[in-house]
């Protein structure tokens, strides 16, 4: 049994990452952080209170971009292996976690968006930009995300030749979607992914949890841990 610890417990994503470990045969909720949760019966205010009370093996963060940088270090630096979805970590954060995550016994997943056809989406759209140089990035939120651009437009465009430019919408109603727009001459190739619930992100978080233990250091991307070096 992996223990998790799911940290922003009450927050959207929280939710439904709770319903997901409980659901799964492999592991079960070892402990509940959020500040919104009442206190006791395995739930903890702040991240240091749920580490000095052990018995974790997997810390599961979706806090937010101002804490989430903190708490990774925490899990690290208390041989607890993370699995982080949390955007709006700065290169520089990401660049000291991976110092931290090889130096200790703990490693890190960060992934900017654990959905498989969000995985796929960013790979076709590398692959596109190798044969269409003009490209632009249209990323679609609900309007109560703190961040923009997202993380996961960030990482497309890392991704991708030709430096595309990011447009950002936030619109009530929304989930989270994205297209890529690639220009040629006379044509035009689109390439677009919906996560039209939440559910949509829960195997791949499943996923890192159950495989984290194993990849030393940090993985960054869901890729490493969906893809074979046979796919590549
Ligand atoms: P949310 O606002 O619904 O939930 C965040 C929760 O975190 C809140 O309940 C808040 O009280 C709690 N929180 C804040 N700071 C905390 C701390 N220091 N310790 C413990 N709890 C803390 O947000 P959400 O929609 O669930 O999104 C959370 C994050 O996940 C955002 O950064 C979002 O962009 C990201 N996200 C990532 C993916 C992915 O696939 N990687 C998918 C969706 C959302």
């Amino acid at each position: 049994m992996i223990r998790v610890m799911v940290t922003g417990a009450a927050g959207r994503m929280g939710t439904a990452v709770l319903e997901a470990v409980a659901a799964a045969e492999d592991m079960r909720v070892a402990a509940r952080v959020d500040p919104a949760l009442p206190a006791g019966d395995g739930n903890f205010a702040d991240v240091a209170a749920a580490l000095a009370a052990g018995g974790i093996d997997v810390a599961v963060d979706f806090t937010q971009p101002a804490s989430v940088y903190a708490n990774t270090c925490a899990y690290l630096d208390a041989g607890v292996h993370a699995v982080v979805g949390t955007t709006g970590l700065t290169d520089h954060q990401i660049a000291d976690i991976r110092a931290r995550a090889e130096a200790g016994d703990a490693n890190a997943v960060i992934a900017p968006n654990f959905a498989v056809g969000a995985v796929l989406m960013m790979r076709f759209a590398a692959e596109a930009s190798r044969h269409m140089a003009s490209a632009e990035i249209i990323e679609l939120h609900h309007d109560r995300k703190l961040d923009a651009p997202s993380g996961t437009a960030l990482r497309t465009a890392a991704l991708m030749d030709g430096d595309p430019v990011i447009h950002s919408v936030r619109l009530p109603g929304l989930v989270a979607h994205q297209e890529v727009i690639l220009g040629g001459l006379g044509e035009t190739l689109t390439i677009r992914h919906d996560s039209l619930s939440r559910e949509s992100f829960m195997p791949g978080v499943l996923l890192a949890v159950r495989q984290v233990a194993t990849h030393p250091g940090l993985t960054l991307g869901l890729e490493p841990l969906l893809f074979t070096s046979e796919d590549t």
